[in-house]
This record gives structure tokens, sequence and C-alpha cells, in this order.
């Protein structure tokens, strides 16, 4: 018997006064945070939201966030959390399959989220800005106690194919993220967190969130991502620990000249994940700011957990570490037999943090599960130390002619190349090969470079079947709300014009 807030309700009593959310200017100490959230946990149990309810958060990265969320939690209510930008049909989408009993959302986006409300006829919460007398505001007294397998937070994940599907995260998947990342990340009595990430996505939520939270840090949060701001809260809030995904590190590199290693004396790791990082971005970084990168990886389904980069050893690039403490990392090829190391097959995750479940799809379920393992659908190896490379997605995976091409392998290489800032590669569809391979890249400065050169260039990196025949030059390319390159956004059928 537990609950997600249960370190948090500690924590108020130990370091009180302690900075436990700062945005800017805005703070929250342990002890108010806890009583903030206490109160927005009155308010929701006055609107009827009792255990087990499943309600909808829509916040940016602001401690108005970190409040309601925890205060959900208080009741035992399983938060489900959406991102801002989401439109009518995706919030109804998601409120219908998950059977979601009340919304609540920021005044700054609830428009949307309010007319799904209006539209079935749910109880909507719309949250202000916190006001400086809430601290007087009446709260509920302690917090509901769950089984270790109740559904604490359903996170909807589009994976791999159809529609988005709720990953059912229990009580006691969420309370083992922190338990995990604690001697990886060797976190010491008073980290000092930074993260630009939304925290309706695991990452954000489950990993920063909640780790800083747990381990008595405090948590400097930045919504939107500006990299220059980035960096001055590194500087001025002597942050140790930074979080975010490839996109914002090589975002900070371009935007970087301001900054030097020593405003970041104090930074002591950058953590990475979520998508792969270019190899050059991490000596570029690590050179210029004189801070260490390490990767993990993770998905939704397990919570944003299962491997990090070693400290104990220097970094091997190109890897996402090692299971963390109670992880299993295989690797399996299509008949479901582990493979010997260093050959590329499906990842399998086993451990504390993998999901009970998708909410309502068996099939789907059963197809993820199997055993206590879950198929990542992603493709991997793992070398003799047990370090984990993930190769790429399955079905990212191009085929050409008979010759499987993993697309990450190319855009190292393109990301090599000085003039590029951004690069993607997918397959496109070709008459005589099955497949071709496309790049789409963005310039550090237009017209730099034209297809035919990048062409040349790529020949004397890669095998001539790797080498993108179809090129395009974008501004910027697309990204998700985590700041991922989304390449399902990229237009395929302009790319096979574009030729
Ligand atoms: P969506 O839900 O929008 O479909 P998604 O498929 O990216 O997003 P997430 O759960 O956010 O779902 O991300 C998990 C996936 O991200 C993993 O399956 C893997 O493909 C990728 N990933 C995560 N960390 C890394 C990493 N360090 N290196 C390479 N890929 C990573």
């Amino acid at each position: 018997m537990s609950n997600p807030v249960a370190a948090l309700w500690h924590n108020a009593d130990e370091v009180p006064d302690r900075i436990a959310v700062r945005d800017g200017d805005r703070t929250l100490g342990f002890a108010q945070l806890r009583h903030r959230a206490a109160a927005a946990a009155a308010r929701f149990a006055d609107q009827g939201v009792g255990t087990g309810d499943r309600v909808l958060l829509i916040a940016p990265s602001i401690p108005e966030f970190v409040i309601n969320y925890y205060g959900l939690h208080a009741l035992g209510a399983v938060v489900i959390t959406m991102n801002v930008m989401s439109t009518a049909p995706e919030i109804g989408y998601v409120v219908d399959d998950s059977g979601t009993s009340l919304i609540t959302a920021w005044e700054g986006c609830a428009d949307a989220a309010e007319a799904v409300a209006a539209d079935r006829s749910l109880p909507f919460v719309e949250l202000g800005a916190f006001e400086a007398d809430a601290d007087d505001a009446p709260g509920v007294e302690g917090y509901a106690e769950r089984d270790d397998d109740d559904t604490a937070v359903i996170l909807y994940t589009s994976g791999t194919t159809g529609k988005p599907k709720g990953a059912q995260l229990t009580v006691a998947n969420v309370i083992a993220v922190p338990v995990e990342f604690h001697d990886a990340l060797r976190l010491g009595e008073h980290e000092r967190w930074a993260t630009a990430l939304p925290l309706f996505h695991c990452f954000g939520q489950l990993v920063v969130m909640h780790d800083a939270l747990t381990w008595r840090g405090t948590l400097s949060l930045l919504s939107p991502f500006s990299p220059g701001e980035f960096m001055d809260r590194l500087r001025d809030e002597h942050i140790t620990i930074a979080c975010g995904v490839p996109t914002m590190w090589n975002a900070m590199l371009q935007a970087g000249d301001g900054h030097s290693a020593a405003d970041f004396a104090d930074l002591r790791l950058a953590c990475s994940g979520g998508a792969s990082l270019p190899g050059e971005v991490i000596r570029a970084f690590e050179n210029h700011f004189g801070a260490t990168i390490l990767e993990g990886y993770g998905l939704t389904e397990t919570a944003g957990t299962a491997t990090f980069g070693n400290l104990a050893v220097d970094p091997k690039a190109g890897t996402v570490g090692r299971g963390l403490a109670h992880f299993d990392v295989e690797i399996r090829d299509p008949d479901g037999k582990p493979l010997p190391p260093d050959t590329v097959g499906e990842v399998f995750l086993s451990g504390p943090t993998v999901m009970k479940g998708y909410w309502n799809r068996p099939e789907a379920t059963a197809q993820t599960l199997h055993d206590g393992w879950l198929a990542t659908g992603d493709l991997g190896s793992l070398d003799a130390d047990g370090d984990l490379r993930i190769v790429d997605r399955k079905k990212d995976l191009i085929i050409r002619g008979g010759y499987n091409v993993y697309p990450r392998e190319v855009e190292e290489v393109l990301y090599g190349h000085p003039d590029i800032v951004e690069a993607a590669v997918l397959g496109v569809p070709d008459e005589h090969y099955g497949e071709e391979i496309a790049a789409v890249v963005a310039l550090r400065t237009p017209d730099a470079l034209d297809a035919d050169t990048l062409r040349q260039w790529c020949k004397t990196q890669l095998s001539a079947y790797k080498v993108p025949r179809v090129i395009a030059f974008v501004d910027e390319l697309p990204k998700g709300a985590t700041g991922k390159i989304l390449k399902r956004a990229i237009d395929r059928d302009g790319l096979t014009a574009a030729g």
C-alpha cells in the first residue's frame, strides 16, 4: 500500500523550506507544495473525484502542473496527462477511450478541453496561477492508500501503429522510477535539476519530476524551451543535472557562443533520452560546455526508464548504457530466441517500471507483454559489457534492394558534416529498389550545400547502397512536443517528387 505522493509528503516534513519547484522568480518550498497539492485535492474532491477515477490534466510545465498532479494522486485518482497543443478531437478520443470523469486544464490552454467537457457534460476545472493567499486554502488530510498494482497514471502513446493507446503505469511502477535512477545518477543530498521537457510526457513527469522531488532536489522548470534562456538558468541557478532530448542539446550548441564551460561549473550531468543522440553532438557538447552528457533509454510503456549510461566508466558513445538497478535487457530474434552479444535484434526489457498493460486493449497488451518482458519495437544489440546500442526503431528500418539500411547510421554521418544542423533519414517508395533512402536536412547557412555535393561527400563515408539518393533541404525539421524529431510528420510524397 502506498501512493505516488508519499515521498513528497514525507519530504515536506523533512525539508519544509527547501525549494521544491522553481519557475523563474516563482518558487514553492516542499511544505508549500504539499499544502497547495492538498488544497487542490480538496477542490477536486468537492467536484466528486475519488480513488480510481480517471482525470485528465492538461497544463504546461509550470508549478501548477506539479501542484494539481500531486493533488489528484493524493485522492487516489488515475492521472492522465496530454499535450497542451491537443485539439478537441484528440482530447475527445482520450476522454472517451479512458472513461475520464473530470477534465482540468490550465487557463492558457483550456478552450479545447472545456469544449470537450461541455460536449460530454463532464465537470471541468480551469486552473489559474497560484495566488499568494493560497497558503491559507483548506486541504485534504493525508493521502489515499492504494495497492501497488493499482493504476496511477495512463499515458497515451502512438507506439508503432494505429490510434494512441493508454499505457497503464501502476503505483509500484511510478514509485520504482526514482529508485532505479538513484545510484545510476549518483544523486546527492540536494541536486538542482533543470528541464524544459513537457511534464505530460513520461520523461519529464516520471523521470525528472518524480526523481527530483523524491530525492529532495529542486526542480527548475522552463516552458517553452529556449536554448539561450535554458543556458542562463543552468548558470544562474547552479544547476547540477539538466535533462533533455537530443534536439535541445543541439539547439544549445548552435546558440552556445555566449556561454562557456566556466558558466556551467556546477553542471555535473546532462541526461539525454527519448531519441538517439548523434556522437558529433556529444563530442561538441562536452568540448564546449565541459559537462558529461549521458544517454538513457526508455519508453512510455516503461515509465521512461530502462537503461542509463554508466558514470563509473568513460561514457561509451553510441550506447544508451546498461539496464538500471533492477532491469534486464535481452536481444531476441523474430522467433523470440535470445541472441548473442553484438547481434542486432529486437530489444526486450524486464523491470519494475514495465507497465501493467494498455488500457482496454487486451490484444495490443498480449502482443507487447510476454511473461513480464516488454517487446519494445526497437532494434538494438548488447555488447560484451552489457551496454545497449539502439540501432533504430523496427518500423523505421529501410530495406533497399534487399539490403537493410538503418536510418540512424546515415543520420550519424550527416551530423558529422560541418554545414548540417539537423538531419532525418527515411525510406520512400521506389519502383526498382522497393525503398529508396531519403535525407531531409537543415543547414547552418542556407544554400551552403547542394544535393550533389552532399551525395558525393556521403559516398566517402558510407557504402554506396546507404547513400541518400533523395535529398531535401528544409529550414527546420518537424518536432513533437518533447522536441524529438517527428519522422512521421515529414511529407514523404513531397520527398519522392523532390528527388
Ligand atoms: P509517440 O507516443 O508520439 O508515438 P514515441 O513512439 O516516441 O512517441 P515514447 O514512449 O515517447 O514514444 O518513446 C519511446 C521510443 O523512443 C523508444 O521506443 C525508442 O524508439 C526511442 N528512444 C528513447 N530513448 C532513446 C535513445 N536514448 N536512443 C534512441 N532511441 C530512443
